[in-house]
């Protein structure tokens, strides 16, 4: 299980890094602003948009189906399909088929899903050094940090850190410019593409009627990390499977405008077995992982709508919480408002529970959501399991209802103490009222009760008749 997360103090941590939160307030503000241009350009994106969920209901309410059929498409097309019911038995799937081909190196694209497993650290273990060659990867990799957003792992780092960092690690010149720190990324990881045993990557989306994988990428290395190594293993997690490849176009459209805002990506990987004879690229063993990892127990319960998520980062980019603090805070792979609700839920309440804290429930997540998930309802349902699960005092258990709700009287009275409590609160200076009243009045004012009328005056005028009730005068 993992260590119990701490918010309150991620969150303090995280706003003392003032470049890291410059950095990440400005790239999210950008990705928020084209990702609405994009949908704006694009006639019946709303459409779209429930079109996407209501497929992807289709494959929720039947995964088994899905990942079955697919694995029978792969199998047909020359690939091999494994089903790995959690973590451990996915890295032991990997490792054991780096030990069999003797694997001594690995480059890998962007994959979410392995970070979930923590695959590169079991393949070190095991003895293969894997290269990351997504250029966020790459950075965050030789920074020995953890990605802070799903689609931009390193956008808490600015040009001078990046800079900096190719400078100690790849002798690079320092202080160079945008384009010269590309470049001796490229040249860095040419190297290593020619030399990898296994090229190891994700999946955006499965397609089950074909056994077909395609990824999208901007820099190419997904394309290079499947064609260049004689062996690719893909990790894919069972949600990603869409029914049919017709299906494919909707689904891209909806992830790229809501992702970085480009129409479609620089690039789109669509793999339909290994290399077939007479063909030039493409690895001669495919492997691909399915990885449930509580994906199927999330599609019957009341938070099924997470495993329609595209990963395309953008309620993350316009919540007010990811874009104050960062990823890093949220202390899990999967950070912002999806994160909040997929965290707990993959890795459990006790190590996770109060991420969902982690929102002011402004809804703009869902409002921008492409798959419509109801992201701040989930956050909502989180946080009453989380307080059910604790329970009440159980004094006052057995107390309010009988004392407080069941009798008028004492109903009475106790709201008029509670209102001579909030009027005195409500004055002292806001130097001492956190102290008194708790953190949640640092930034805020505490209502003076008895401004405007109150609900059990306006009712009792109410019930007296039309003529003498409160809302005609
Ligand atoms: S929850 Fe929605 S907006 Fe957030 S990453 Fe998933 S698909 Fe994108």
């Amino acid at each position: 299980m993992k260590a119990p997360h701490n918010l309150r103090k991620a969150c303090a941590s995280a706003l003392s890094d003032e470049v890291m939160c410059a950095a990440v307030g400005k790239m999210a503000n950008i990705l928020s602003f084209v990702r609405g241009a994009a949908a704006a350009s694009y006639p019946g994106f709303e459409k779209l948009r429930d079109w996407g969920r209501d497929r992807k209901m289709e494959v929720s309410a039947n995964l088994e189906f899905y990942a079955r059929r697919f694995a029978g498409r792969l199998e047909a097309a020359g690939g091999v399909a494994h089903f790995a019911r959690n973590g451990p038995e996915a890295l032991k799937i990997v490792t054991s088929i780096a030990a069999d081909l003797g694997a001594v190196s690995a480059v890998k694209s962007k994959s979410m899903t392995t970070e979930e497993i923590s695959l590169n650290e079991a393949l070190l273990d095991a003895g293969v050094a894997v290269t990351e060659t997504d250029l966020g990867e790459f950075i965050i990799q030789l920074a020995g940090e953890k990605p802070s957003h799903i689609v931009a792992p390193a956008i808490h780092k600015n040009r001078a850190q990046v800079a900096q960092l190719f400078h100690e690690a790849l002798g690079s010149e320092p202080g160079l410019g945008v384009e010269e720190l590309v470049r001796v990324a490229r040249r860095a990881l040419r190297k290593r593409f020619l030399a990898a045993d296994i090229g190891i990557t994700g999946a955006n989306f499965a397609v089950a009627q074909t056994g077909t994988i395609a990824m999208v990428t901007n820099e190419g290395n997904g394309r290079l990390t499947s064609a260049l190594p004689p062996v690719q293993i893909v990790i894919v997690g069972i949600d990603k499977m869409i029914p049919e490849l017709s299906d494919l176009p909707g689904f891209l459209t909806l992830l790229t405008r809501s992702a970085t805002g480009q129409a479609i990506s620089s690039y789109v990987t669509i793999i339909t077995g290994p290399r077939r004879q007479g063909e030039e690229e493409g690895p001669r063993q495919l492997h691909v992982v399915l990885l449930d990892n509580g994906r199927t127990s999330l599609a019957s319960g009341p938070f099924r709508q997470m495993l329609h998520c595209l990963h395309c980062g953008a309620c993350m980019n316009n919540c007010p919480v990811y874009r104050t603090v960062g990823g890093h805070a949220y202390q899990s792979v999967y950070p912002g408002p999806m994160g909040d609700v997929l965290s707990p839920l993959l890795w459990g309440m006790e190590a996770y529970g109060d991420l969902p804290d982690a929102c002011t429930l402004c809804g703009r997540c869902e409002e921008v959501c492409p798959m419509r998930i109801p992201l701040p309802d989930y956050h909502r349902k989180l946080r009453e399991i989380r307080e059910e699960a604790k329970g009440a005092p159980p004094g006052l258990k057995a107390l309010a209802p009988a004392l407080l709700a069941g009798h008028p009287l004492f109903y009475r009275a106790g709201l008029g103490i509670v209102r001579r409590i909030l009027s005195r609160g409500s004055r002292l200076p806001s130097a001492i009222l956190p102290a008194v009243a708790g953190e949640w009045t640092i930034c805020r004012e505490l209502p003076e009760p008895g401004q405007g009328r109150d609900f059990r005056s306006w009712w009792a005028d109410r019930q007296k008749g039309p003529d003498r009730n409160g809302e005609k005068s």
